[in-house]
């Protein structure tokens, strides 16, 4: 599927807009815009749009997409980059005949070390973990390693903001029998413009958040304008999330960072009350990018079935993500080790106040 279809953007924050049957208008469910049909079409340019729709297709002819039959993943290559098993359960991957669904990105942060200094540094983290399974430091196991580009939107806003509330200072003390209390009532006021800078956001929606959370931020220097050749060798996971399924998800997250700010430029009251917080986005820009990700999984057979574990690395920063698994035989050996230690101790002190 060629994506063909045209559509309309805020002219005021750059996001996707919807249209709302009821009011007959086009929605910005970001910046909350509504527009007529003519007001778009008067600032809308079709050669513009016709441009993103061809570099689009070009890029689709570059790529391969493969399927993995046993989890679902989805794998973007570049044509001479093949992919023969799926970098996360290990299982053999089928190419899709068609490519479908995939976007061209417009940003991307480059892998910063390669495979071997990725390999490098796992056996750095695990040296010293002594309850790990001893096949999960193998070298073979550390070999599936794989360099991921993972998709987010990363989002770029203005807003104006302001914060009303009704502050209380509550002043009390004691002057001979007599104990005092003031309270003093301010309206206060606060507002000012915010710049939000690189908000990331995930584009895949059943990707483990903990994980994602745990290897970001990555620096804002690092982005440079997507180009095909930083795809080659590595493998890119299928977005499923446009971003007019995360304006939302954005918003709220301009709106409790406004929030937060707002009211600690208000610390010098003992309550606010009434506190209403406006947030006004004058502008947004949107980019889809790929970052980098090294990722190692483990599936450890146990009592209720196969359980992945994964380890993951910032590719750009190194910041480390791990859910290891653990090693009953050796944490057991390692319990009773201590006890018996214990019990040396204590038959040695026993003996020592004999
Ligand atoms: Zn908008
Ligand atoms: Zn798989």
């Amino acid at each position: 599927m060629s994506n063909t279809t045209v559509t309309y953007k805020c002219k005021n924050c750059d996001a996707p807009l919807h249209f709302n049957a009821e009011k007959q208008l086009f929605d910005c469910e970001f910046c909350l815009s509504e527009f007529t049909e003519e007001e778009l079409n008067d600032s809308y340019s079709a050669e513009q749009a016709e441009r993103i729709v061809r570099e689009n297709e070009e890029f689709l002819r570059e790529v391969n997409e493969y399927h993995c039959p046993t989890c679902g993943a989805e794998i973007i290559t570049d044509k001479s980059t093949v992919s023969d098993y799926c970098y996360y359960c290990h299982n053999p991957v089928v190419m899709t005949d068609k490519v479908s669904g995939v976007m061209k990105p417009t940003k991307i942060i480059p892998f910063k070390f390669d495979k071997a200094a990725a390999k490098d540094r796992f056996f750095k983290f695990v040296k010293n973990k002594i309850f790990l399974p001893r096949d999960y430091f193998v070298d073979a196991q550390a070999e599936k390693i794989s360099g991921v580009y993972y998709p987010f939107w990363v989002t770029d806003a203005d807003a104006d903001t302001d914060l009303t509330a009704n502050g209380r200072v509550v002043r009390s003390w004691t002057s001979g029998n007599y104990r005092y209390t003031e309270t003093k009532n301010y309206a206060v006021k606060r507002g000012g413009f915010i710049h939000f800078e690189d908000i990331t956001t995930s584009a895949i929606s059943t990707e483990d958040k903990k994980m994602l959370e745990g290897i970001l931020p990555y620096p804002l220097d690092a982005y440079e304008d997507f180009s095909m050749p930083y795809l080659l060798g590595y493998m890119s996971k299928k977005r499923d999330l446009d971003r007019d399924k995360l304006c939302t998800e954005v918003r709220e997250r301009m709106y409790g960072y406004t929030d937060s700010l707002l009211t600690d430029t208000a610390r010098g009251y003992s309550c606010l009350d009434n506190k209403v917080v406006g947030m006004n986005i004058r502008h947004s820009k949107w980019e889809y990018a790929l970052l980098p990700i090294w990722i190692l999984t483990y599936n450890k057979k146990g009592r209720k079935g196969i359980k992945t574990y994964t380890y993951a690395m910032n590719g750009y920063t190194g910041k480390v993500y791990g859910e290891l698994p653990v090693s009953i035989p050796k944490l057991l050996s390692l319990f009773f080790g201590i006890f018996i230690g214990l019990g040396a101790l204590i038959s040695v002190i026993w003996r020592f106040l004999l």
